[in-house]
């Protein structure tokens, strides 16, 4: 870690602490030249698998959007945010475990599709419809029948 003030590259850790989640450690260093002091912070970083779209073009895993589209299939359903962060939490921890470094957007449809049929069969029914746009009308109804 270089000295922001004077570039020099030894430094002392004077004070380490975690953060109240445990999520970031902070530490505070003093250059051995100049003996200013600087904090730095230090986190893990979590790097989730690209998305592989159908067209073939590749996106960043976006966790907003995927909480978005399972409200669309929530709506006015009496489901908790709390439980939704909690399935999302869930698909996130799955794809993460996978050691991918990538993976087909169809994947994660079918990980969203297996959270909802745990919390709300209506919004499973509505998403899987929308999400496999009809194509398979024997496979739209072979769902149906499975809940
Ligand atoms: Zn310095």
């Amino acid at each position: 870690m270089r000295c922001p003030y004077c570039d020099h590259d030894e430094t002392q850790v004077v004070e380490t602490r975690e953060s109240d989640e445990g999520g970031v450690i902070r530490r505070r260093r003093r250059c051995l030249k100049c003996d200013k002091r600087f904090t730095t912070y230090e986190r893990v970083e979590i790097t989730l698998p690209a998305v592989v779209k159908k067209d073939g073009t590749r996106a960043e895993f976006e966790p907003a959007k995927l909480r978005a589209s399972m409200q669309l299939a929530l709506r006015k359903r009496q489901v908790s945010v709390e439980q939704v962060d909690a399935a999302l939490e869930r698909i996130q921890k799955k794809l993460l475990a996978s050691g991918l470094r990538e993976l087909p957007s169809t994947r994660i449809g079918e990980l969203v599709m297996r959270e909802l049929k745990r919390i709300d069969k209506v919004a499973y029914v509505r998403f899987a419809s929308v999400y496999r746009s009809f194509e398979d009308v024997d496979e739209f109804r072979q769902l149906i029948q499975d809940i």
